[in-house]
């Protein structure tokens, strides 16, 4: 979108024919910034997302903290509908001249002497700079960027909730430790919660894990259980897992091309910032790509920040450090 406004002629392509749920739903307070500065709010502010008040976490003691927005300059957060957050961005980009065509995966890239030849589903096209924003699949980051530094084998084993009482109204985000892991739940706009339960690969049996598995560990996050029961919650079907691991590659830029958003860094889930980092981060590229900014330095900065508060975090739950998944922790 950014592009497109400054007078660049952008094509947008998305593998997806239609922008649907995906895992990933808290935008933090501070995005608003971000919202504001592209001249999106006035388009976002109507659409259906919750407001989110605050988180409610259980972590280093038994007893629950509540940490409310009220106190945050930016004002409180959302619980997104995903798919709508997707499409106003699309839609706003559309606006602004850009190209965009879903249903188009990127297959295959190859370099000319100045510019690039991207072999799609539908055909191939020419392009000067490429842009890669395909998420942690990373399409062109992975030829490109050398060597790849993960932090960890962190995986989120996720359900859907439903009930049929029209009882839950907090918003706020839940986040519980556990001596293999951490949960955290989130209610929707569609009235359904997800829950998820964080811990390393190693540490799930082999194969799916079972809802008899994944509901073991969500029973013994007690605040989360005791909100699921309030409200007689259902898991809608089998938990599902997706990598969750914290990593970098080498190089996030270089001739001709730069990675955005999850395909230049991916975050633990529990900063709950991957869509705000990932707007800070298309923001840098863009002063990169079009005033020569160096946005090598500042994608360094973004990841050391991150290292400092994972670390920090990880370290103020010190009940089960001697259990593998905290001692990597405690130990990195
Ligand atoms: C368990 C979990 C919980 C999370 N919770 C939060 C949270 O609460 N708040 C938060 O802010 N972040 C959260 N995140 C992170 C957040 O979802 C990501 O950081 C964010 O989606 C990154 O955006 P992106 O645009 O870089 O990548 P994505 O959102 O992954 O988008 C990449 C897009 O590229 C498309 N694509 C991929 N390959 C191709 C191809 N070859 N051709 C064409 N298109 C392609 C995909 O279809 C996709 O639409 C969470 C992540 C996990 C794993």
């Amino acid at each position: 979108m950014e592009l497109a406004q400054a007078g660049c002629d952008v094509v947008l392509l998305e593998k997806q024919p239609v922008l649907g749920w995906k895992i990933g739903e808290t935008l933090p307070p501070e995005a608003r910034l971000h919202l504001q500065r592209l001249g999106h709010w006035e388009r976002f502010q109507p659409e259906r997302h919750l407001p989110c008040h605050g988180v409610v976490s259980v972590w280093g003691h038994a007893a629950p903290v509540e940490k409310d927005f009220i106190f945050n300059p930016h004002g409180h957060g959302w619980q997104l509908d995903r798919a709508q957050f997707e499409s106003g961005f699309l839609n706003a980009a559309v606006e602004a001249g850009c190209k965009v065509r879903l249903d188009v995966a990127v297959e295959r890239i190859e370099r000319q002497a100045a510019a690039w030849t991207v072999h799609t589903s539908t055909g191939s096209l020419l392009a000067d700079v490429l842009v890669d924003c395909t998420g942690r699949r990373g399409t062109l980051i992975r030829r490109e960027g050398g060597h790849y530094e993960q932090v960890d084998r962190l995986v989120s084993i996720f359900a859907i909730a439903t009930t049929s009482q029209a009882s839950d109204f907090d918003s706020r985000t839940y986040v519980e430790s556990h001596p293999d892991g951490w949960c955290y739940t989130a209610l929707m706009p569609n009235g359904t919660r997800t829950v998820a339960f964080q811990t390393d690969v190693d540490l799930v049996p082999e194969g799916a894990p079972t809802t008899a598995w994944f509901w073991e560990r969500v029973r013994a996050c007690h605040e989360i259980c005791r909100l699921l029961n309030t409200h007689a919650y259902q898991l809608l079907d089998a938990p599902r897992m997706v990598a969750a691991h914290s990593g970098r590659f080498q190089h996030c830029a270089g001739p001709n091309w730069i990675a955005v958003g999850d395909a230049a860094m991916t975050f633990d889930p529990l900063s709950g910032q991957g869509s705000a980092k990932a707007l800070e981060s298309a923001r840098l590229a863009v002063q990169a790509i079009l005033h020569q900014g160096d946005y090598r330095t500042a994608c360094e900065q973004l990841w050391l920040n991150f290292l400092r508060e994972r670390r920090d975090t990880y370290r103020a739950e010190l009940r089960w450090r001697d259990t593998p998944f905290w001692s990597r922790r405690h130990a990195a």
